[in-house]
């Protein structure tokens, strides 16, 4: 048996066993994913060559062109997966789907996209539908999505969990990226396949919500901890240490943390990270920016005290508003603070 139709084979014997434990009669899985952006194009062709030949994937972008690519590309693969189609609208990608996909910028976007979505006659969709929001927005917009969800009329329209993600293009690209889950427990055993074929790792965090909200946090930290790491590398530099010699120290002692590890912002300490190739690819200073903007309104909200969110923003207001750092890593930082390279 050729290689291929082999892996065929095993995916329709898995499709039928999954099915024979869904309460789902459909004899096809149905999924929408809306927005194909840097990261949605790869989590999207990596879920459709993982699904089986006898589902269907619907796929739209305001930007034609990225779903045009992605059906083509899908098209063009040799082991199959589902079938793929570009849809009109996010409603027409959405209308028959048991499972939704969104991966948007900001907030308005997935409100739009939802409203969209929920504007179509809904009276003989099913109620136990699903959809998976991975864009980074601020837990109440995604509250407010959730809630337009399960109110719409004639009885809900299902369920809207929330679970952005970690691990950048390079995670979406080669399927393993993090999710942070914010969702009913009830819903874990039907989510986790979905996600676990786009990433590696499902983090069930709490209710709705709660995804977004250890994501923003655990950026929020981020955020910090990359401008002190940039700080402390220029001081050593400056004091006439070698950089590599003191990110050694600070990685076996208590300054330890992911922008001194793998991360390292001064050029040439970790050849791998963006700082050795001009700061060119990683994690983007304006998603860090935005990220830290939502964490920051999400603090608000909650009336939690927080003293150096309004620092660390202007300092990447100010880097990404020079032409040297715009558009790179977040580790740039140290450039805009006059770091040796
Ligand atoms: P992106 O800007 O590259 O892509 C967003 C896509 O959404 C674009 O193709 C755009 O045309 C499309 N879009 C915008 N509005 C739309 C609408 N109403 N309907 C349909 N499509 C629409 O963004 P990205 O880098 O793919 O990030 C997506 C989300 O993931 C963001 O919330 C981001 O914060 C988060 N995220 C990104 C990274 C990263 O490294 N890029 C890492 C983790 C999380």
């Amino acid at each position: 048996m050729k290689p291929a139709t082999k892996l065929w084979k095993l995916q329709l014997l898995a499709a039928q066993r999954r099915r024979a434990f869904s309460t789902s009669r459909c004899s096809r899985d149905n999924y929408a994913f809306i927005g194909l952006g840097q990261m949605g194009y790869q989590m999207a062709r990596n879920l459709q060559a993982k699904l089986p030949p006898t589902d269907n994937v619907r796929l739209f972008d305001i930007n034609k062109t990225a779903a045009e690519t992605l059906v083509e590309e899908m098209k063009s693969q040799q082991a199959g997966g589902a079938t793929a189609q570009v849809s009109e609208s996010a409603a027409e990608a959405a209308r028959d789907a048991d499972t939704v996909i969104t991966c948007l910028p900001e907030p308005q976007h997935v409100k739009s996209a939802y409203s969209s979505i929920l504007a179509v006659d809904l009276r003989k969709r099913s109620q136990s539908r699903l959809f998976i929001d991975c864009s980074t927005i601020d837990p109440s917009s995604s509250r407010e999505v959730a809630a337009a969800v399960s109110s719409a009329l004639p009885n809900g329209q299902g369920n809207f969990v929330d679970a952005p993600m970690s691990g950048g293009v390079v995670g979406a690209t080669a399927g393993t990226l993090t999710f942070m889950l914010g969702a009913p427990g009830s819903l874990i055993t039907r989510i986790e396949p979905v996600l676990l074929r786009m990433g590696k790792r499902v983090l069930h965090c709490g209710p709705q919500g709660a995804g977004l909200s250890a994501k923003l946090a655990n950026n929020y930290l981020l955020a910090i901890e990359n401008i002190a790491t940039a700080e402390a590398m220029h001081l050593g530099v400056r004091w006439g240490l070698d950089p590599k010699v003191l990110a050694n120290v600070i990685n076996i002692s208590t300054g330890k943390c992911w922008p001194s590890e793998v991360n390292n912002p001064v050029p040439g300490v970790v050849e791998t990270a963006p700082a050795s190739r001009d700061y060119k690819g990683g994690f983007g200073i304006g998603l860090m920016r935005k990220d830290l903007r939502l964490a920051m309104l999400a603090a608000k909200e909650a009336d939690a005290k927080i003293v150096l969110g309004d620092r660390a923003t202007e300092v990447y207001e100010a880097a990404e508003g020079e032409e040297r750092c715009k558009g790179r890593d977040f580790s740039v930082v140290y450039r805009w603070l006059g770091g040796k390279e």
